[in-house]
């Protein structure tokens, strides 16, 4: 266990005392960062692996979003969308010119679930005579209801149905599964690039241009959910650019305010055209700030090559952590900075716990799977401090698993 000391659980008592319990209880209070480091409310600090769940881009404290917002603040914090601010508009134009869809148009709202609410009107009314959508078994896609009728994991999904769209679940990565589910009544077809909540699993090459066809055979959409993959996460712009599929539809939001609310709808070709003039909206949806931390990050990614650094840091990593020689891990997957150990079933939870004592934030995203989503700006040399500490990590980890069992 890790040890608890008195500020972190003078903050537990209280979060239990006023907090909802749809979280379980956090063991961990984090007080500030600087760069992939953050420290914790004890004062210990720790390398940031998690970036606060593929969202700090630039990791923490960055000068360049402190600058961007602490002036955009002092000027015009909110305008509504009953006003222009010049930034949405710049924000949008980088958005399409990284899409690389000339044509494509952009909704601003503040999250990943509300990116992909937009992306379920988009679809809705594009097809206005069809209530059907096709997503995968695993996947995530948000918790507001919308995105949740798409999310494939019963647990989270089932207690709140029905929902007033009719979804097909398909084994994600299966193309004749998929193919025999995209039918002429059809909405649009949801996917991740990659399965990120699930574990960080990759689909099998040619599945998503395989799902491209599939809409094409029937006039669905194919709605990109790149939330946690989108912004660089996976050294392009857009996970999806590496297989070389043009989607319909696509949603970032996680790494795009890197740290600040914001999320993207981006609609090409007739799709970007299906929302008329009171469709859809949102009061904060591309609010000043965020969009001065989201240019923030893009001009960052540009200016210091992050999109090629992540490239090639992430795939030297990945091959040194596939050959750490230490008990429970099976394998490494993933691209770029979103990867995952495989792990032996039941034991993430407590190789989690092993690194946080060792001085690093992991995390257990499934019961056999650690995912590493670190910021973008991690140095070869930070990743390389936790493949060198990964077998004593493991040790430990070990140790505690064979105690708990
Ligand atoms: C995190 C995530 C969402 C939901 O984003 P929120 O900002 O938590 O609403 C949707 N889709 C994917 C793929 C995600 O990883």
């Amino acid at each position: 266990m890790t040890e608890t000391l008195a500020a972190t659980a003078a903050l537990q008592e209280r979060w239990d005392a006023v907090m909802m319990r749809n979280y379980g209880t956090p063991t961990l209070a984090l007080a500030h960062g600087a760069g992939c480091r953050v420290w914790d409310v004890e004062g210990r600090d720790y390398l940031d692996l998690v970036a606060g769940i593929a969202v700090s881009a630039l990791g923490h404290a960055h000068p360049a979003i402190v600058e961007a917002v602490t002036s955009q603040v002092r000027r015009l914090a909110h305008t509504s969308n009953l006003y222009i601010h010049a930034d949405a508009v710049r924000l949008a134009e980088r958005l399409v010119a990284a899409l690389d869809v000339p044509g494509a148009r952009v909704f601003l709202c503040n999250d990943g679930a509300t990116a992909n609410e937009a992306a379920v009107k988009v679809a809705l009314r594009a097809h206005p005579d069809r209530r059907h959508f096709v997503a995968a078994e695993k996947s995530f896609h948000g918790r507001t209801l919308g995105a949740l009728a798409l999310t494939g994991k019963a647990a989270i999904r089932e207690p709140f149905a029905p929902f007033g769209v009719d979804v097909t679940f398909v084994p994600y990565g299966d193309a004749d599964a998929l193919r025999e589910a995209v039918t002429p009544t059809t909405a649009a077809v949801f996917l991740e690039p990659t399965l990120g909540e699930a574990g960080v699993v990759p689909p099998p090459d040619g599945y998503l241009a395989a799902a491209r066809t599939a809409c094409d055979n029937t006039g669905a959409l194919l709605v990109l959910d790149e939330v946690q993959g989108g912004i660089g996460r996976t050294g392009a712009w857009f996970a999806h650019q590496h297989a070389g599929v043009a989607p319909d539809v696509v949603t970032v939001a996680k790494g795009l305010g890197g740290g600040l609310p914001i999320g993207a709808c981006l609609a090409t070709g007739a799709a970007a055209d299906a929302l008329q003039k009171g469709d859809h909206g949102s009061t904060f949806g591309g609010n000043p700030i965020s969009c001065a931390a989201a240019l923030a990050v893009l001009d960052v990614i540009e200016q210091d090559q992050l999109l090629q650094h992540v490239r090639e840091v992430g795939q030297q990593w990945a091959g040194a952590l596939a050959a750490v020689d230490g008990p429970l891990v099976t394998d490494v997957r993933g691209r770029g900075f979103w990867l995952a150990l495989v792990v032996e079933e039941g034991s993430a939870g407590a190789i989690e716990t092993a690194a946080r004592e060792a001085g690093f934030l992991v995390n257990a995203v499934a019961p056999d799977a650690i995912r590493l989503a670190p910021p973008l700006t991690l140095s070869s040399a930070e990743a390389d401090t936790f493949t060198a500490a990964l077998p004593t990590i493991l040790d430990a980890a070990t140790r505690a698993v064979s105690v708990g069992s």
